[in-house]
């Protein structure tokens, strides 16, 4: 077998690349090789769009984005259903369909798109609508005080032309070769035994109903694509990775069954300043020599603007200073985490022939040091 591409390399995007690049990226070559509409090859464009797919996948998901940045492909083994990725593994349906419209026009009723939206559970009764994935974006500062965005979604509804039957005016007919059910029995002898399996009916797909004249507005699938606009509250605290889940915003059944769900992916980027751990913030900042021989009030970043952090005289370069509270919101439990400041002790590359005058007297006051006295813990 071929050796496994990098998936940064898969979708040509750098390695800190944002959700919007690899979304960029994955429209660009989803619509060079998905198979319905690639001027390539077929079986290699099918090739290249299921590793397209699943470079997007994983490097969209932080969590399998971080194993996979610290272990490569390996720590990715077990993240997969079946030990690698399979098209039941691919949680971007809604973003396919965002880039190529209504399927009606891409041969719905066979390959891909039925691995992506025909689910096959064998459960009995109508089945629920597919459930669709959302990916947002915000900043730290905007997973710090929270808030209400507004999203379009692209999702499958019933289609009004024929209130969702499929037949041209609604005129529809019971299935004769199910009688309505939906499902057919097959039987099977071989030697004393009889095999009974049940599937759904070919003629009707599971409907119970067949028409004479397909609806001309939705091709016979009942169903349209209409986008939604949603409003959806970002609680504060929140943290990449986490899903809100909107129960019956996802699409439409088919088959008249409850609408699946819509999960909307949070995805926070990293901040020029600050590191986030959990619900603390950590923060790298330089101060200058005298100010940590001497002590000093100096301006930090917060997220919220800006506060005054006292170093006291003497701070080591590396030492820690908490700011209790200043961090993001808990998520589970109350109050807020804090921040922490971590300072580090500038050397002026350069000096004024003033500041070199006065450092020069400020070393005439220190007695020489040999390397055991400059070797002692202090
Ligand atoms: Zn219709
Ligand atoms: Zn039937």
């Amino acid at each position: 077998m071929a050796e496994k591409r990098d998936y940064y390399e898969v979708l040509g995007v750098p390695k800190n690349a944002s959700l919007d690049q690899l979304k960029k990226a994955y429209r660009e070559l989803a619509r060079k090789y998905h198979p319905d509409v690639t001027k390539e090859d077929k079986a290699h464009a099918e090739e290249r769009f299921k590793e397209i797919s699943e470079a997007y996948e994983v490097l969209t998901d932080p969590e399998k984005r971080r194993l996979y940045d610290q272990y490569g492909h390996q720590g990715l083994s077990g993240q997969f259903s079946n030990g690698g990725f399979q098209w039941s593994d691919f949680t971007h349906a809604s973003d396919i369909r965002d880039i190529f419209g209504d399927m009606g026009s891409f041969g719905l009723g066979g390959g891909l798109f039925d691995m992506f939206f025909g689910g096959g559970r064998g459960q009995s009764g109508p089945r629920k609508g597919q459930s669709l994935r959302y990916d947002i974006e915000i900043g730290l500062e905007e997973a710090a005080v929270g808030g209400e965005r507004e999203v379009s979604i692209p999702r499958s509804v019933q289609c009004e032309a024929c209130k969702g039957t499929g037949a041209k005016d609604g005129k529809v007919q019971t299935c004769t070769v199910c009688g309505g059910r939906g499902q057919v029995q097959n039987v099977q002898q071989r030697g004393y035994q009889r095999f009974v399996s049940i599937s759904p009916c070919a003629r009707c797909r599971g409907t119970g109903r067949t028409f004479e004249h397909r609806c001309p507005k939705c091709e016979g699938r009942g169903m349209q694509v209409s986008t939604s606009k949603l409003k959806i509250d970002i609680p504060p605290g929140i943290d990449s990775g986490m899903r809100l889940r909107f129960a019956g915003a996802g699409d439409a059944s088919p088959e008249g069954g409850q609408p699946g769900d819509l999960f909307v992916v949070v995805h926070v980027r990293e901040h020029e300043h600050f590191k986030r751990d959990g619900a603390d913030l950590w923060l790298e900042m330089p101060v200058e020599y005298w100010e940590a021989a001497l002590g000093a009030e100096v301006e930090v970043p917060t997220l919220e603007g800006k506060a005054m952090l006292t170093i006291p005289a003497g701070a080591q370069d590396g030492s820690v200073f908490r700011m209790k509270g200043n961090g993001l919101t808990h998520l589970e439990g109350r109050g807020k985490g804090d921040q922490y400041v971590r300072i580090s002790i500038k050397v002026p590359r350069k000096l004024t022939s003033e500041q070199r005058t006065l450092l020069r007297k400020l070393a005439e006051h220190e007695p020489k040091k040999g390397f055991l006295d400059r070797l002692k813990k202090n």
